[in-house]
């Protein structure tokens, strides 16, 4: 029996063997590696679980037992009073495509609001905007097994030896054998520690850092004049804008020395395949999508894309990211890569035979709790996601969350911060029960198998399904397993802009055995999928729109994943054997901020914003001064961060916070 990782995009696949896991050795993606937290799954996929359909009346009510037929009834009576522009779905990248699928056709065809978002939003939005609007299509061109083909890998925002482990085992395969590694962050992760070089950028350096970087790139001649000529748009103004600015500013912004960017140019200069990969650091950002584009300037004007070997690559954090983009999970596309314009509505009414589509972008998801705030939404259907636990500015989000008339928890396991705002909460199966397919982050759609059962419980898709026929859809929603929707799904990819998202041509047996990627070699010969073929250079620059310190608040917050853990620990911090490695609970901090506020190792701390405070242990480490960073395993993290979210990708900026720290 075979699986697949229910943890983060990498995708391992994985045997059981005598009750445990191991990764698989003929699979391609991680060629029998793992990490820990992924093994442990068959350990904690039975502790905490969440088995019984619940109900109550207010949130200060004791939860009644209930049954799915009862609490249905309930949810649909409560959509059929409201109105569909006051009815938000909140998913999550946790889901398989079939959930996904359901819930999306469910939200928009049926209800007919367009709120129906994922928490992929909070993660790499500004990754999809970024590649839509370089390339045309939201399309990642870049395969784990091109890194054995670089010559060159930066890593920036991404600490891949802690949140992609197996990832990162490729990664010092390949150094062995030449490949040379730049990382750049303003904390010494442990993925620095394997760097040729490493650059401690400054918060929010990024920008200027790559902006310099092209700009050397350009005055050395070091770019490819045929590539640009041919295959992009917008290289003159980019030239022209890049050269008024002040080098010495971008300098001084990125906080590193000039030492330091001519050995990042050179390098850039001596290497004939180039990777940049990056993940939260980049696009958890008030500029994600700025920060997205600058790097696809670089990798355009030198050409460093569509070989083996090079290329922009996005990681994606959650095992079905990627798969619930493609399906259409986010507010800001309609399904199966389609934008809302009247041909695509069309085409996806009568595809789906639905009676009420809506005609543009829904809410986002933290813009749907805004909407919750102001009185404007009524219900709000959350799956397999915490959203209490992981937007921003936790306060507002408990106020917004309270005056929503109807909080729907479908989740697996008991113990989210969410749960205390829910109505209704329905069990839903978890890794090991479950079945369908996922897309992890470099397009590689598989068979996640059930190798248990468990009769009580239904899958997302099921749930969604049961909701939809109550409503009076029956026809809709009558499938009878898994398959029946996934091949509902491959059909409905031929609508896809040229049918590009060739998932059609899977079969859904084979992928027990073989992977599938989709859309291999879609920019063949370098023609893009934008109306012209060319790929478009965008001007961008630091616009310093981020929280900034003030004298109560010196210090900048950054926030990521510790290796063991995942996510709020629902599942992880229940296994002791993870909690090894990195305490839950911790604050890392530079020495001589420490020393100056007579702060030493192991220090009670408290660590305040304009939002809120919490309580945390200090850990003196050499992140960069005047920056201190919390591993997201600390649950009250958000109380602390900013929403400001980017323009453009509406993902939070949960890595600029301006914080105060203090030993207590
Ligand atoms: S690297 Fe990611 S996908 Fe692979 S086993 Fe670990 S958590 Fe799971």
């Amino acid at each position: 029996m075979q699986t697949v990782c229910a943890y983060c995009g990498v995708g391992c696949k994985f045997e059981i063997q005598n009750g445990h896991l191991q990764g698989l050795k003929s699979y391609p993606i991680n060629k029998g590696m793992s990490c820990a937290k992924g093994v442990s799954q068959i350990e904690s996929m039975d502790k905490n679980r969440l088995t019984q359909v619940q109900v109550r009346e207010s949130i200060n009510d004791e939860f009644e037992p209930s049954n799915y037929k009862d609490a249905i009834s309930k949810i649909v009576q409560s959509i059929k009073k409201s109105d569909p522009s006051r009815i938000g779905f909140y998913l999550s990248g946790q889901m398989l495509n079939e959930d996904y699928y359901v819930a999306n056709k469910l939200a928009k065809g049926f209800v007919g609001t367009p709120h129906c978002d994922t928490n992929s939003r909070t993660c790499m939005s500004s990754a999809v905007v970024g590649y839509k609007k370089a390339y045309g299509v939201d399309y990642v061109p870049v395969r784990i097994e091109d890194i054995y083909h670089a010559k060159l890998l930066i890593l920036i925002g991404s600490n891949a030896a802690e949140s992609h482990v197996v990832l990162f085992n490729h990664i010092k395969k390949a150094q062995k054998n030449g490949l040379k590694v730049v990382v750049i962050d303003p904390r010494f992760t442990p993925t620095a520690k394997i760097a040729d070089l490493y650059l401690p950028i400054a918060p929010n350096g990024d920008i200027d850092l790559l902006n310099l970087l092209a700009k050397r790139l350009i005055e050395s001649d070091a770019v490819d004049q045929e590539f640009i000529q041919n295959h992009t748009n917008g290289y003159d103004d980019l030239k022209k804008a890049l050269a008024s600015m002040d080098s010495e500013l971008l300098l001084s912004r990125s906080g590193l020395d000039a030492n330091q960017i001519d050995e990042l140019v050179q390098l850039w200069q001596e290497s004939d395949r180039v990777i940049t990969a990056w993940t939260m650091g980049v696009n958890q950002s008030s500029q994600g999508v700025d920060k997205n584009l600058a790097i696809h300037n670089l990798h355009l004007i030198t050409a460093q894309i569509n070989k083996k070997g090079a290329g922009p690559f996005s990681l994606t954090g959650q095992p079905n990211a990627m798969g619930g983009r493609e399906v259409g999970g986010l507010s800001t596309m309609l399904a199966v890569h389609l934008d809302y314009t009247p041909e695509n509505i069309n085409k996806v009414s009568k595809f789906w035979d639905a009676p009420k589509l809506p005609n543009a972008n829904g809410l986002s998801a933290f813009e749907m709790l805004e909407a919750a705030y102001e009185g404007e939404l009524d219900i709000l259907i959350i799956c397999h996601t915490d959203p209490v636990y992981h937007l921003p500015n936790r306060h507002f989000v408990e106020e917004a969350i309270k005056k929503c008339k109807l909080v729907v928890e479908i989740n697996a396991y008991e113990g989210s911060e969410t749960s205390s705002y829910a109505h209704i909460r329905l069990p839903a199966l978890p890794f090991g029960y479950k079945e369908g397919t996922q897309v992890n982050m470099d397009r590689t759609l598989t068979r996640v198998e059930s190798f248990v059962s468990d009769s009580e419980i239904l899958q997302d898709w099921q749930i969604f399904a049961m909701i939809g026929k109550a409503l009076g859809y029956q026809e809709a929603f009558d499938y009878s397993d898994t398959k029946e929707v996934f091949e509902e799904y491959q059909q409905m990819c031929r609508l896809s802009q040229d049918a590009h998202l060739d998932i059609y041509k899977a079969d859904y047996e084979r992928l027990k055995s073989e992977p599938f990627e989709w859309g291999a070699g879609l920019f063949e010969d370098d023609r893009f999928m934008t109306p012209d073929k060319k790929a478009r250079l965008h001007i961008v620059q630091n616009l310093e729109q981020s929280e900034q310190r003030d004298e109560s608040h010196p210090f900048i917050l950054l926030t990521g994943r510790t290796r063991d853990q995942w996510h709020s620990g629902s599942k992880t911090a229940k296994i002791d054997k993870l909690l090894k490695y990195k305490p839950l609970h911790f604050v890392e901090i530079n020495p001589d901020d420490a020393d100056n506020l007579g702060i030493i190792d192991g220090d009670k701390v408290e660590i305040i914003s304009k939002r809120g405070k919490l309580v945390s242990v200090a850990k003196i480490t050499t992140i960069k001064k005047g920056a201190i960073f919390l591993p997201l395993s600390h649950r009250e993290i958000n109380y602390l961060t900013n929403d400001i979210l980017d323009p453009q990708s509406k993902e939070p900026d949960y890595n600029h916070s301006a914080v105060a720290i203090r030993k207590i």
